[in-house]
Protein backbone atom coordinates (compact mmCIF):
# COMPACT_ATOMS: atom_id res chain seq x y z
CA UNK A 1 0.00 0.00 0.00
CA UNK A 2 0.81 3.41 -1.10
CA UNK A 3 0.36 6.20 1.08
CA UNK A 4 0.06 8.98 -1.98
CA UNK A 5 -0.94 11.80 0.08
CA UNK A 6 2.35 11.39 2.19
CA UNK A 7 4.00 10.49 -1.27
CA UNK A 8 3.00 14.05 -2.68
CA UNK A 9 3.89 15.85 0.43
CA UNK A 10 7.25 14.72 0.53
CA UNK A 11 8.01 15.40 -3.53
CA UNK A 12 6.80 18.87 -2.99
CA UNK A 13 8.99 19.58 -0.27
CA UNK A 14 11.80 17.81 -2.23
CA UNK A 15 11.21 20.66 -5.48
CA UNK A 16 11.78 23.36 -2.92
CA UNK A 17 14.90 22.64 -3.05
CA UNK A 18 15.07 20.57 -6.38
CA UNK A 19 16.09 17.19 -4.33
CA UNK A 20 15.98 13.75 -5.74
CA UNK A 21 14.07 11.09 -4.59
CA UNK A 22 15.12 7.65 -4.18
CA UNK A 23 11.76 5.16 -3.22
CA UNK A 24 13.21 2.87 -0.99
CA UNK A 25 11.27 -0.43 -1.58
CA UNK A 26 13.46 -3.14 0.39
CA UNK A 27 10.80 -5.62 1.66
CA UNK A 28 8.13 -5.27 -0.16
CA UNK A 29 6.95 -7.43 -2.78
CA UNK A 30 7.19 -6.80 -6.52
CA UNK A 31 3.53 -5.71 -6.68
CA UNK A 32 3.64 -2.97 -4.71
CA UNK A 33 6.88 -1.96 -6.71
CA UNK A 34 4.45 -2.18 -9.81
CA UNK A 35 2.07 0.38 -8.35
CA UNK A 36 4.62 2.09 -6.99
CA UNK A 37 5.63 2.70 -11.11
CA UNK A 38 1.97 3.28 -12.05
CA UNK A 39 1.68 6.34 -10.37
CA UNK A 40 5.26 7.61 -12.02
CA UNK A 41 8.50 6.19 -9.71
CA UNK A 42 11.06 5.45 -11.78
CA UNK A 43 13.82 5.54 -9.32
CA UNK A 44 14.20 2.47 -6.75
CA UNK A 45 16.80 1.91 -3.76
CA UNK A 46 17.15 -1.56 -2.52
CA UNK A 47 19.54 -2.57 0.27
CA UNK A 48 20.36 -6.17 -0.53
CA UNK A 49 21.54 -7.13 -3.65
CA UNK A 50 19.52 -10.78 -4.37
CA UNK A 51 16.03 -8.81 -3.49
CA UNK A 52 17.22 -6.47 -5.53
CA UNK A 53 18.38 -8.67 -8.81
CA UNK A 54 15.09 -10.53 -8.56
CA UNK A 55 12.50 -7.79 -8.66
CA UNK A 56 14.72 -6.33 -11.39
CA UNK A 57 14.31 -9.47 -13.16
CA UNK A 58 10.38 -8.87 -13.38
CA UNK A 59 9.70 -5.01 -13.16
CA UNK A 60 9.70 -2.50 -16.10
CA UNK A 61 13.61 -2.16 -17.88
CA UNK A 62 13.46 1.41 -17.28
CA UNK A 63 13.38 1.96 -13.66
CA UNK A 64 16.93 3.16 -12.19
CA UNK A 65 17.74 0.82 -9.55
CA UNK A 66 19.98 1.86 -6.42
CA UNK A 67 22.00 0.08 -4.55
CA UNK A 68 21.96 1.26 -0.83
CA UNK A 69 23.04 -1.22 1.35
CA UNK A 70 26.39 -2.44 2.36
CA UNK A 71 27.80 -4.29 -0.49
CA UNK A 72 30.21 -7.58 -0.74
CA UNK A 73 32.65 -8.28 -3.47
CA UNK A 74 31.81 -11.47 -4.48
CA UNK A 75 27.90 -10.06 -5.10
CA UNK A 76 28.97 -7.24 -7.58
CA UNK A 77 28.33 -8.93 -10.55
CA UNK A 78 24.66 -9.91 -10.03
CA UNK A 79 24.02 -6.34 -10.42
CA UNK A 80 26.88 -4.91 -13.00
CA UNK A 81 25.03 -5.26 -15.82
CA UNK A 82 22.53 -3.10 -14.82
CA UNK A 83 22.66 -1.33 -11.23
CA UNK A 84 22.14 2.75 -11.74
CA UNK A 85 24.06 3.58 -8.89
CA UNK A 86 26.12 1.97 -5.41
CA UNK A 87 25.73 4.49 -2.79
CA UNK A 88 27.05 2.24 0.04
CA UNK A 89 30.77 1.94 -1.83
CA UNK A 90 33.40 1.37 1.76
CA UNK A 91 36.69 0.31 0.51
CA UNK A 92 39.11 0.36 -2.49
CA UNK A 93 38.98 -3.47 -2.89
CA UNK A 94 35.62 -2.72 -3.21
CA UNK A 95 35.94 -0.44 -5.65
CA UNK A 96 38.08 -2.34 -7.90
CA UNK A 97 35.81 -5.52 -7.68
CA UNK A 98 33.28 -2.77 -8.81
CA UNK A 99 35.21 -1.27 -11.84
CA UNK A 100 36.31 -5.32 -12.77
CA UNK A 101 32.39 -6.13 -13.54
CA UNK A 102 31.62 -3.03 -15.07
CA UNK A 103 34.52 -3.47 -17.29
CA UNK A 104 33.02 -6.38 -18.59
CA UNK A 105 29.81 -4.67 -19.20
CA UNK A 106 31.05 -2.39 -21.07
CA UNK A 107 29.60 0.07 -17.95
CA UNK A 108 30.78 3.09 -15.91
CA UNK A 109 28.82 2.54 -12.74
CA UNK A 110 28.12 5.29 -10.61
CA UNK A 111 29.28 4.83 -6.95
CA UNK A 112 29.13 7.39 -4.13
CA UNK A 113 31.24 6.85 -1.24
CA UNK A 114 29.95 6.24 2.10
CA UNK A 115 31.16 8.47 4.92
CA UNK A 116 30.91 7.37 8.48
CA UNK A 117 28.77 10.48 10.11
CA UNK A 118 27.02 9.08 13.33
CA UNK A 119 27.89 8.58 16.51
CA UNK A 120 27.13 4.90 16.50
CA UNK A 121 29.16 1.72 15.80
CA UNK A 122 26.54 -0.04 13.66
CA UNK A 123 26.70 1.97 11.03
CA UNK A 124 28.94 1.75 8.21
CA UNK A 125 30.87 3.89 5.92
CA UNK A 126 34.19 5.50 5.57
CA UNK A 127 36.03 7.72 8.38
CA UNK A 128 37.81 11.04 7.25
CA UNK A 129 41.15 9.95 7.12
CA UNK A 130 40.23 6.39 5.74
CA UNK A 131 38.49 8.96 2.92
CA UNK A 132 41.19 10.49 2.56
CA UNK A 133 43.36 7.47 1.11
CA UNK A 134 41.36 6.28 -0.59
CA UNK A 135 41.06 9.07 -2.87
CA UNK A 136 45.15 9.34 -2.93
CA UNK A 137 45.68 5.87 -3.58
CA UNK A 138 47.44 5.53 -6.62
CA UNK A 139 45.52 2.37 -7.53
CA UNK A 140 42.53 4.45 -7.26
CA UNK A 141 43.37 6.88 -10.97
CA UNK A 142 43.54 3.43 -12.77
CA UNK A 143 40.01 2.81 -12.15
CA UNK A 144 38.06 3.52 -15.31
CA UNK A 145 34.81 1.83 -15.43
CA UNK A 146 33.92 3.61 -12.15
CA UNK A 147 32.42 7.26 -11.65
CA UNK A 148 32.08 8.34 -8.23
CA UNK A 149 29.29 10.84 -8.13
CA UNK A 150 29.52 12.14 -4.31
CA UNK A 151 29.27 10.65 -1.21
CA UNK A 152 26.56 9.36 1.51
CA UNK A 153 25.88 9.17 4.88
CA UNK A 154 23.76 8.12 7.73
CA UNK A 155 23.10 10.11 10.84
CA UNK A 156 22.85 9.04 14.23
CA UNK A 157 19.26 7.68 15.20
CA UNK A 158 17.99 10.13 17.67
CA UNK A 159 15.50 12.24 17.96
CA UNK A 160 17.73 15.08 19.13
CA UNK A 161 17.33 17.38 16.03
CA UNK A 162 20.81 18.95 16.40
CA UNK A 163 22.90 16.20 16.46
CA UNK A 164 21.34 15.15 13.26
CA UNK A 165 21.91 18.76 11.67
CA UNK A 166 25.39 18.90 12.88
CA UNK A 167 26.10 15.50 10.93
CA UNK A 168 24.60 16.08 7.92
CA UNK A 169 26.33 19.96 7.92
CA UNK A 170 29.28 18.17 8.26
CA UNK A 171 28.86 15.45 5.39
CA UNK A 172 27.85 18.67 2.97
CA UNK A 173 31.16 20.38 4.41
CA UNK A 174 33.12 17.36 3.45
CA UNK A 175 31.65 17.49 -0.21
CA UNK A 176 31.83 20.98 -0.67
CA UNK A 177 35.80 20.58 0.38
CA UNK A 178 36.48 17.54 -2.01
CA UNK A 179 34.60 19.02 -4.93
CA UNK A 180 36.67 21.92 -4.79
CA UNK A 181 40.10 20.63 -3.58
CA UNK A 182 39.83 17.22 -5.55
CA UNK A 183 39.77 16.56 -8.68
CA UNK A 184 39.98 13.44 -10.94
CA UNK A 185 39.27 11.61 -14.61
CA UNK A 186 36.79 9.26 -12.42
CA UNK A 187 35.62 11.66 -10.06
CA UNK A 188 32.45 13.68 -10.80
CA UNK A 189 31.15 15.41 -7.81
CA UNK A 190 27.11 16.14 -7.62
CA UNK A 191 25.50 14.38 -5.28
CA UNK A 192 25.44 14.39 -1.63
CA UNK A 193 22.82 11.25 -0.84
CA UNK A 194 21.62 11.76 2.92
CA UNK A 195 18.16 11.60 4.36
CA UNK A 196 15.38 8.82 5.03
CA UNK A 197 12.27 8.80 6.46
CA UNK A 198 12.70 10.25 10.38
CA UNK A 199 15.61 13.16 8.99
CA UNK A 200 14.93 13.65 5.38
CA UNK A 201 13.61 17.09 6.40
CA UNK A 202 16.73 18.35 7.62
CA UNK A 203 18.78 16.53 5.48
CA UNK A 204 17.50 18.65 2.70
CA UNK A 205 18.36 21.87 4.13
CA UNK A 206 21.64 21.09 4.75
CA UNK A 207 22.13 20.57 1.45
CA UNK A 208 21.10 16.82 0.48
CA UNK A 209 20.67 16.57 -3.37
CA UNK A 210 19.06 13.14 -2.98
CA UNK A 211 17.21 11.66 -0.14
CA UNK A 212 16.34 7.55 0.70
CA UNK A 213 12.59 7.40 1.51
CA UNK A 214 10.92 3.81 2.28
CA UNK A 215 8.41 4.17 5.42
CA UNK A 216 6.74 7.40 4.71
CA UNK A 217 5.73 6.15 1.41
CA UNK A 218 5.08 2.45 1.96
CA UNK A 219 4.69 1.94 5.17
CA UNK A 220 6.35 -0.13 8.33
CA UNK A 221 8.46 -3.26 7.46
C1 LIG B 1 16.08 1.32 4.65
C2 LIG B 1 17.01 2.38 4.27
C3 LIG B 1 16.57 3.69 4.03
C4 LIG B 1 15.11 4.11 4.15
O1 LIG B 1 14.67 4.10 5.46
P1 LIG B 1 13.21 4.62 5.87
O2 LIG B 1 13.33 4.94 7.30
O3 LIG B 1 12.28 3.49 5.59
O4 LIG B 1 12.89 5.80 5.04
C5 LIG B 1 17.52 4.63 3.64
N1 LIG B 1 18.81 4.32 3.51
C6 LIG B 1 19.27 3.08 3.74
C7 LIG B 1 20.72 2.82 3.57
C8 LIG B 1 18.40 2.07 4.12
O5 LIG B 1 18.86 0.83 4.34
Amino acid sequence: MINKSVLEEIKHNLQQYNTKLIAVTKTHPVETLQEAYNIGLRVFGENKVQELVAKAEVLPSDIEWHLIGHLQSNKVKYIAPFVHMIHSVDSLKLLQEINKEAKKNNRIIKCLLQVYIAKEETKFGLDIAELTALLADPQFNELENISIEGLMGMATNTDKETIIQNEFQSLNKLFKTLSTTVHRKNINWKEVSMGMTSDYKIAIEQGSTMVRIGSAIFGGR
